[in-house]
């Protein structure tokens, strides 16, 4: 049977046109929307002021979840990971992660990580969402649906679209679910971080209607041949056209772009590294943000030493590079990005 429309797949004026359709009143779908997804009501039967007959008609024809929650991971931090799975119609069902990260102060509510793909293109060999390869890309609902999710752990206040998945190779449907999470859901377009590998065109595109997002470009490597092996999707792409296409986007918004640096132990923290990384970067506003790598069972690459990130950052910072460090949360607990969709294929 086909699945019928969810709730998050459709527009306001669509959300109208679809509840009337369903004999529903005009002014049911704003209060719908703002139950659902201003107030985090995520079950038709807690929305009281609509009659019992309504609600159910609802659920029965326009759902506002799809997906089940398949895995809950939390670690010692208050880290939470969710293992979601959507239903394919006549297909393999999919499975995504998505991460709730609570702030070490927690009137600042938390950050949420979300995914964008099943399995990623892009096959960066130190990550456990690139070795599954491409499944699917997520609809806006999907998208949508893990805002709602990880709001029902505990509020929101910001958003990293870090998750598995390359963002810019979904940009119609991210695009669609993040006017979503900005206008109805009240998540500020300045609190939500795109990371992307940097498709220059793809980039360009973006920054020609951004709406304000903050942009972080994984770089990983100053060195061409190095980002072809690290990068592998980007392999065609020279670095200083992806920087190239960074200036362009800072031109086009104002905003400066954070390149993220995934640090594996002996590999890209030498000093050469550290030196042409500067030498690249020379004369940008910008900030580099170094990752130590969070090691993936079976894989060849080593976590970095603390001192030896410390140094790395240091020589950065000597070369005139704004460098911070983010070291990763919830290590104890499947917390590499996509580990846990890795555990349930295996
Ligand atoms: S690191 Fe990001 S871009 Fe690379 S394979 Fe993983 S999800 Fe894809």
């Amino acid at each position: 049977m086909p699945l019928k429309p969810s709730l998050l797949e459709l527009t306001p004026d669509e959300t109208r046109e679809r509840v009337m359709e369903l004999g529903g009143k005009a002014f049911h779908a704003k209060v719908i929307r703002t139950a659902v997804l201003n107030k985090g009501i995520l079950d038709y039967q807690g929305i009281t002021s609509l009659s019992k007959g309504v609600r159910e008609m609802l659920a029965e024809e326009m759902p506002i979840l799809r997906g089940r929650e398949v895995d809950r991971s939390l670690a010692k931090d208050g880290t939470t990971k969710l293992l979601i799975e959507f239903p394919v119609e006549g297909g393999k069902n999919a499975l995504i992660e998505t991460v709730h990260i609570p702030s070490h102060d927690e009137a600042k509510g938390a950050t949420l990580c979300v995914s964008t793909q099943v399995g990623c293109p892009v096959a960066c060999p130190f990550c456990a969402s690139g070795r599954l390869g491409l499944e699917r890309n997520l609809s806006k609902a999907e998208i949508i649906e893990q805002y709602l999710r990880g709001r029902d752990i505990g509020r929101l206040s910001r958003s990293v679209v870090m998750g598995i998945g390359e963002p810019l190779l979904n940009l119609q449907n991210l695009t669609g679910a993040l006017k979503v999470v900005r206008e109805e859901i009240g998540i500020g377009a300045r609190k939500i971080t795109v990371s992307t590998v940097g498709f220059p065109d793809r980039l360009a595109k973006l920054g020609k209607t951004n709406p304000g997002f903050q942009l972080a470009i994984s770089l990983h490597t100053p060195f061409d041949d190095q980002r072809a092996i690290l990068v592998p999707a980007m392999a065609k792409v020279p670095v200083a056209d992806v920087l190239c296409a960074g200036d362009l986007w800072f031109k086009d918004t104002g905003r400066q772009i954070t390149y993220e640096y995934v640090v594996l132990g002996g590999l890209n923290d030498s000093r050469e590294h550290s030196e042409r990384l500067a030498a690249r970067l020379r004369g940008r506003r910008c900030t580099v943000n170094l990752i130590p790598y969070n090691p993936v069972e079976g894989d060849r690459f080593q976590r970095p030493s603390r001192d030896d990130v410390e140094e790395f950052a240091e020589e950065l910072r000597e070369a005139g590079v704004v460098t911070t460090i983010r070291w990763s949360r919830g290590l104890d607990s499947d917390a590499a990005c996509g580990q846990l969709r890795l555990h349930a294929a295996q």
